[in-house]
């Protein structure tokens, strides 16, 4: 009887990479049950792993192994030594920037995807496979209120699905006359597309900050004149990139106003979704984020809206031309183009790539939309109730209430006299609740001022996390102002 969990190659035939069945069914068994522990546990981990961790990094430095080692010390290496020494970005406590998930199946769809690995690259490939991924596609589309001559693109996160929807505008707009094209974001717009505007050639000398109001919302009245000084000095303004949803506060830009600003200038309108969109998949939400299904083209982000592990966003363009338009392409060597189906590799940029449709998909699945739209509106509710009790915690002055599940505000008291001692306390707050374990908390700056914000938007998070985070602000902030 062979030992099952000597997970070692066979030493008789040194180019064998294969594993026999019985090992491969005991190395999944083993993954699995650290997995599974792992995740039973996540509750009593803390909050914020000891990130200090410049020497073990150093330490970690090796050169290639020349032979192998068993599965076993590798996991107990990585769950036991690794794992823990960072975020603990899957648990329920976790509150800090904008949160994302790691449901089960799409951990299992991975396995299965990268077991069977299959082409879905083109869709002659794998055809039935590849529609899975189309028709994820126009879920999404159908929970954003797009028309049905959309089409879309699973990318490995919301940079990227903004780097596609820039290149989409670019090319729909500019043509080859780059340099005449000017694109605007607000002073709140993620840095990600400012990023993504110099990758698509559109350099700092022609991206335009607009001022932001009271409510870090878009100032339109500002944009627009804006607008009309670039075309008066003979430039092209061709792409607004708005946000439902900022990282900073939460806050959604005026979208109904932008849209028919962009309808005015003939201009392609991007929202930024990656946090906020999927607050559209519940009907009664639909109002805070009205205008959203008029956008040329959304960024989501279901790795955090979805709930899914990191490595999955999305991009829905209106009009699904502009996406082939800028993607399409054929050689000799591949099957002929068809029209009637979806295919990854005329959408997007890249040609061999996994199967992100399956996460999704087996998500959505098993879990059905009711209950997604059911966890989705239970962390707005989650985050309107906890706004409601750190309000009236004394010396808390709130910034931005939650417009979905993110708020912000800072402290005040009558020792903090500068504005630097009510950034400091206002960082010492955040920093001292996320050393007690529960909850890890980060801040921002704001035009000068140190925001405290907590975003829920991890499926793990219910009410006993909320009422924890609130009952240790307020036992930190009496002693942070005594
Ligand atoms: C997270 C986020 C992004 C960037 O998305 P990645 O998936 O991290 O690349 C862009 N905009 C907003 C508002 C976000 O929250």
């Amino acid at each position: 009887m062979p030992d099952l969990l000597d997970t070692r190659l066979p030493s008789a035939d040194n180019a064998s990479l294969e594993y026999t069945p019985a090992q491969m069914a005991a190395m999944g068994e083993a993954v699995v049950a650290r997995a599974v522990q792992h995740l039973a546990s996540l509750d009593r981990q803390p909050s914020r792993g000891d990130v200090d961790a410049a020497e073990l990094c150093r330490a970690l430095r090796e050169p290639i192994p020349e032979t192998g080692t068993p599965l076993g010390p590798v996991l107990d290496h990585l769950f036991d030594e690794l794992i823990p020494r960072s975020f603990t970005t899957p648990g329920p406590g976790y509150l800090a920037y904008i949160p994302g998930g790691g449901v089960y199946p799409a951990a299992l769809a991975d396995f299965i995807a990268d077991t069977t690995n299959r082409y879905t690259g083109v869709w002659q490939a794998s055809p039935a496979l590849v529609q899975l991924e189309a028709n994820v596609l126009d879920w999404l589309r159908d929970w954003m209120g797009f028309p049905p001559g959309a089409s879309g693109l699973l990318t490995s996160g919301g940079s990227m699905a903004t780097l596609n929807a820039i290149l989409c505008a670019r090319e729909r707009h500019l043509g080859t006359e780059i340099r005449r094209g000017t694109l605007y974001v607000s002073d709140q717009g993620h840095h990600c597309i400012e990023k993504a505007a110099k990758l698509a050639g559109i350099f700092h000398d022609r991206v335009r900050l607009v001022p932001s109001d009271a409510a870090f919302r878009m100032r339109t009245d500002t944009l627009a004149a804006m607008i009309a000084e670039d075309r008066a000095a003979g430039l092209q303004p061709f792409l607004v990139a708005s946000s439902a949803g900022t990282t900073n506060t939460g806050a959604v830009d005026p979208l109904t106003d932008i849209a028919d600003l962009c309808a005015r200038e003939a201009m392609w309108h991007h929202v930024d979704g990656a946090y906020g969109a999927f607050f559209h998949a519940v009907p009664a939400l639909r109002p805070l984020l009205d205008g959203l299904p008029r956008a040329d083209s959304l960024t989501l982000d279901p790795h955090k809206g979805m709930f899914l592990p990191y490595g999955t966003g999305a991009l829905l363009v209106r009009d699904g031309e502009a996406l082939r338009a800028v993607h399409a392409a054929t050689a000799g060597y591949l099957p002929a183009q068809q029209s009637e189906f979806y295919d990854p590799s005329q959408y997007g940029p890249e040609l061999s790539r996994g199967f992100p449709g399956l996460r999704v998909w087996m998500a959505l699945k098993l879990a059905g939309a009711a209950r997604y739209r059911a966890a989705i509106a239970e962390k707005r509710d989650l985050a309107v109730w906890a706004a409601e009790r750190v309000a009236r915690i004394p010396g808390v002055v709130m910034d931005a209430w939650p417009q979905l599940s993110l708020f912000a505000f800072h402290l005040e008291g009558s020792r903090l006299t500068t504005l630097d001692a009510q950034n400091a306390a206002t960082a010492e707050l955040m920093e001292r609740v996320t050393r007690r374990g529960r909850v890890m908390l980060t801040g921002c700056t704001v035009q000068g001022r140190h925001l405290a914000r907590i975003c829920v938007l991890s499926f793990r998070t219910r009410r006993a996390e909320m009422e924890a985070c609130v009952s240790q602000i307020t036992d930190e902030t009496r002693d942070l102002l005594a």
